[in-house]
């Protein structure tokens, strides 16, 4: 059956130039891209995000860096999509990153990851929740 996920083209695949790249992987693997947009958020909203996080030793930076720059914010749909799109990104720091994966392509260092992706299918929810409104997903 068919599953939704959410996903982010970081600001610094998106400052790279490796945003149209990336789509193509994730088309390419059968995604249908049900929402996106491209915007800047703020520092506090990163942290709203990943509030999971909250405490660790990068959490600060890597809510400075969500809020670096421009990113593109997604819906993504396809049967298991939540795994799937966790198996297509590979591993949080690029040099454990499976070949042909989009981190190991695309991926500067475990905090400039290019990609993320939701772990599990109550945080897909979560997250679509916390960034799009109902009227925005088709
Ligand atoms: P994401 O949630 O962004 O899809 P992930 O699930 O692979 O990535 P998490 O453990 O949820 O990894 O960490 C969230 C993000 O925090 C990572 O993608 C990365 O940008 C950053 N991060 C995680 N661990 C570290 C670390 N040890 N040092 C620096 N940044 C980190
Ligand atoms: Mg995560």
């Amino acid at each position: 059956m068919p599953q939704r996920t959410f996903s982010i083209v970081k600001p610094d695949a998106v400052r790279k130039g490796f945003t149209g790249a990336i789509l193509a992987e994730i088309e390419k693997a059968g995604f249908q891209i049900v929402a996106i947009k491209k915007q800047s958020i703020s520092k506090e909203q990163a942290k709203g995000f990943y509030a999971v996080h909250t405490g660790k030793p990068f959490f600060e930076p890597l809510c400075e860096f969500m809020s670096s720059g421009p990113l593109f914010l997604m819906v993504l749909e396809k049967d298991n999509a939540v795994a799937d799109l966790r198996k297509l990104m590979g591993a949080t720091n690029p040099a454990n990153a499976e070949e042909g994966t989009i981190r190991k392509k695309f991926a500067g260092s475990i905090q400039e990851n290019a990609i993320h992706g939701s772990d599990a299918e109550d945080t897909a929810a979560f997250e679509i929740g916390y960034w799009f409104a109902g009227h925005e997903l088709i």
